[in-house]
């Protein structure tokens, strides 16, 4: 459901990626994931 494409599915076990040149930290990610599995923090500068 990421308009960007941004979240990446990873090898098997190693779960999933957030590929940072894409995601535009728009939340629909986190209002969204049916686990509450994804946290947004600050990004560091
Ligand atoms: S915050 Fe938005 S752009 Fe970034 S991974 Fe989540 S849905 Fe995609």
């Amino acid at each position: 459901m990421c308009p960007d494409n941004a979240v990446i599915k990873l090898e098997p076990g190693n779960r999933y990626a957030i590929d940072l040149d894409y995601c535009k930290g728009c939340g629909i990610c986190v209002a969204e994931c049916p686990c509450g599995a994804i946290e947004m923090v600050p990004e560091e500068t």
